[in-house]
This record gives structure tokens, sequence and C-alpha cells, in this order.
């Protein structure tokens, strides 16, 4: 994908934090994007996907990259790295480009690292393009059944899958996510065979087993159930017995 960028692209920026340690490596400022191409029932940021609005106190903002440069050189003493999150990041591919190169060549920001957090529903060449400005990705893979995905998020796991293994060759995927609730993807027998495709791309792949919590979720016409710890620490094992991945559950 050839992208322009004889002019700085502004963001359409949902919020930002300057502190997390729940967002990738180490401390990071995180900057959550505005959109969404996946309509989850689980979600915990309904008021990012498009037709959900307004919400009260809630006013997503057109940003420049340099006015986030501004917010991330005041938290930039305090983390290591930024990571662009959403709503789905990937959505805005020339911002996101356009913010990762000005920190990349910013003298005070140069050491931070960039990461994305992202459902991997993209265009592969977005990747390709942001290789050289990106440090990693974060990729959610909320289901390796197509059908169970469909149903829980409107969209194809297809583009999810190719993204994670495409990452893999580039060298850029830092962790895919498991997000499990309770009688809707955390079956055992499937929990195996996404193990077995995940131990396929990189049988020491970094995984993290996140446990679906109602608070703060959208309305959901299906019934959605917390999993307890005990399912979390069995799915955990579940894959281990598959490969030596490198697990963590929260
Ligand atoms: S991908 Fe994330 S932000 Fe988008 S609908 Fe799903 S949970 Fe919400």
């Amino acid at each position: 994908m050839s992208v322009h960028r004889d002019r700085q692209p502004t963001g359409f920026v949902a919020d930002t934090i300057s502190f997390s340690s729940v967002d990738g490596p180490g401390n990071r400022f995180v900057v959550f994007l505005q959109g969404c191409n996946f309509d989850c029932l689980a979600c915990h940021n309904p008021q990012t996907i498009p037709g959900h609005g307004p919400v009260a106190g809630f006013h997503p903002q057109h940003t420049a990259v340099e006015e986030l440069l501004h917010s991330i050189r005041r938290a930039a003493p305090f983390v290591s790295g930024i990571t662009v999150s959403g709503g789905e990041a990937t959505q805005q591919p020339e911002f996101l480009h356009a913010l990762f190169a000005a920190v990349k060549a910013d003298r005070d920001l140069g050491h931070l690292s960039c990461f994305v957090d992202s459902n991997g529903s993209c265009d592969l060449r977005v990747w390709d393009d942001l290789m050289p400005v990106m440090d990693g990705a974060m990729i959610d893979l909320k289901c390796l059944d197509p059908q169970i995905h469909q149903r829980t998020t409107g969209m194809d796991n297809g583009p999810v899958l190719a993204s994670i293994r495409h990452l893999q060759d580039l060298g850029l995927l830092y962790e895919v996510r498991l997000l499990l609730i309770a009688g809707v993807n955390d079956e055992t027998g499937l929990l195996q065979r996404t193990g077995e495709w995940l131990a396929d791309v990189d049988q020491s792949m970094r995984v993290k087993i996140i446990g679906f919590r109602a608070h703060g979720a959208r309305k959901s016409s299906l019934p959605l159930i917390e999993p307890s710890r005990d399912a979390l620490n069995a799915a955990a094992e579940t894959l281990r017995s598959v490969a030596p991945f490198d697990i963590c559950v929260v």
C-alpha cells in the first residue's frame, strides 16, 4: 500500500492515558483511536464503534500528531513506549504511521517503543507499511472457530489469522490475546485446536488469556458469562499441553 505523506494526517482520537501497565511491555502512554470494524458482543468500548454514540461525556477529537507528541513528551520520563489501541488502530493507518514516525524521529522521544493493540482485521499491507516505524503488535484472536467469531464480532476471522502469521513472519508479533467467555469460546477441544494453530505459527508464542468481565461491557443480546479463575487456568493448561507457549492469565 502506498501512502502519501505530504501532509501530516490527523487522527480521530477517542482518548489517551498517560500511564498504563497493561497495554504492552513496560509502562506505556496509550492512544485510543475512534472507530472499529468489529461489533463485538463483549466490547468494553462500544462508544468507539460507529452507530453506538453519542455517549455522555465522550468526545472523540480530530487530533494532530504534534498535539499528541506534546502529551507524550510530558509522559516520556515515566513510560517505556506508546501503544495505539482502539476502537481499531489499523482503521487509521496513515495516522498510525505518521505518529510512530514522528515519535521515532523526535530527539526526546526516539527511545520510546511503538506498539499497536489490534483486532488484526486489516489489509496485510498495513503491517508492511508500519514495519519501519513499529516495534510490535498485540493481536486479539476472538475465536479460531469462524462461526463463533462471526457470531461474536460480526466479522470473518480470516484476516485476523492472516495478520498473526504475517506479523510473526515480519518479527513484529509481540503477543496474541484470547478473550474467553464462558460457554462461548472456552470449550476444551476448541482451545486445543487454537493451541495447535498458534503452535504452527510459533511454539513459544506469548499468549495472554483474558477472562471476560461483565463490568463495563456493553449490553448484549446473548447472556455473557464470566469464566472462573479455575476455567482460565485450565485453558492455559490446555494450551501448554500443545506447545511451550509463554502464557499469562489475567
Ligand atoms: S475489536 Fe475491540 S473495540 Fe472493536 S468492537 Fe471488538 S472489543 Fe470493541
